[in-house]
């Protein structure tokens, strides 16, 4: 029961690594809001609440945490998981595809921690997880907009946990690496062959192996991490 008495609010909670993050953090006893804009794949364990969450919105964000802590008095733990992925090239990529990937991967983490930050300083304590990618961190070719907002996630974070170091809240990334989820489903079996013959595991990653760093980055057996980077792939990045 690691987040025992604790407030987790979920973004893209409704499939894949939210859905496993939703479900472990219920089972380690946190009171658990899922946020997404697409209903839940598959039940949740009793008790989690849902919420509408377009996380490209401010006034959406803002009425999710507002009713959060009308209704639990707090907000602990944000994962800010939703996400979208493309793969265009610099060359072929225009700018409304651009603006739509930074809008969701790159602009909802930023909304999300601004509206969490705002509750945890009051109670000087908190922590944050936003999800990035091993694509945040290193490169392949094409998906121009994907490895700009992934990135920009890894050093908003570090600005974050610098930021609000004194005031007792934590603020950490969490890389993964190819994981089997709806979104790695939906595309190319090639493509997905071809990171999976890179990754040294030579196996996809499951949401519940992201869920569990999830869970160590939010709960308080990590009180003395801020601003790291939780690499999650199968041993993809040490290469
Ligand atoms: P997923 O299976 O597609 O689940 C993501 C959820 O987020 C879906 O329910 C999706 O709804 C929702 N979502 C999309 N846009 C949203 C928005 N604007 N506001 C709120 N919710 C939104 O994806 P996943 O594979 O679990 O990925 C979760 C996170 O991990 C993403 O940030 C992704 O970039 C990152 N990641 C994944 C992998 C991987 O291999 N799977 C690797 C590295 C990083 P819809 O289905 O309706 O779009």
């Amino acid at each position: 029961m690691r987040l025992q008495g604790k407030v987790a609010l979920v973004s893209g909670g409704s499939k894949g690594i939210g859905h496993a993050v939703v479900e472990l953090f219920a089972k380690e006893g946190a009171t658990v809001v899922s946020g997404d804009i697409t209903p839940p794949q598959g039940p949740f364990p009793a008790g989690v609440e849902t919420v509408q969450l377009d996380v490209t919105s401010e006034d959406q964000w803002a009425s999710a945490v507002g009713d959060i802590v009308k209704k639990h008095g707090r907000l602990d733990v944000l994962v800010n998981n939703a996400g979208i992925i493309a793969y265009e090239p610099l060359d072929e990529l225009d700018v409304a595809n651009w603006m739509k990937m930074v809008a969701v991967d790159q602009t909802g983490v930023f909304l999300g921690m601004r509206e969490a930050v705002r509750v945890m300083r009051k109670n000087r304590s908190g922590s944050i997880v936003n999800v990035s990618s091993i694509w945040g961190n290193s490169a392949v070719a094409g998906a121009f907009s994907y490895h700009a907002a992934k990135g920009a996630v890894r050093n908003m974070t570090k600005n974050a946990a610098m930021t609000y170091v004194g005031e007792g809240i934590r603020v950490n990334s969490v890389h993964p690496g190819f994981i089997d989820t709806p979104l790695t489903q939906a595309q190319a079996p090639d493509l997905n062959k071809l990171v999976i013959d890179q990754t040294p595991m030579k196996r996809p990653g499951l949401p519940t192996e992201v869920a569990y760093g999830c869970l160590y980055l939010a709960c308080d057996e990590s009180s003395f991490v801020t601003g790291t980077e939780l690499v999650i792939d199968g041993g993809y990045l040490a290469q």
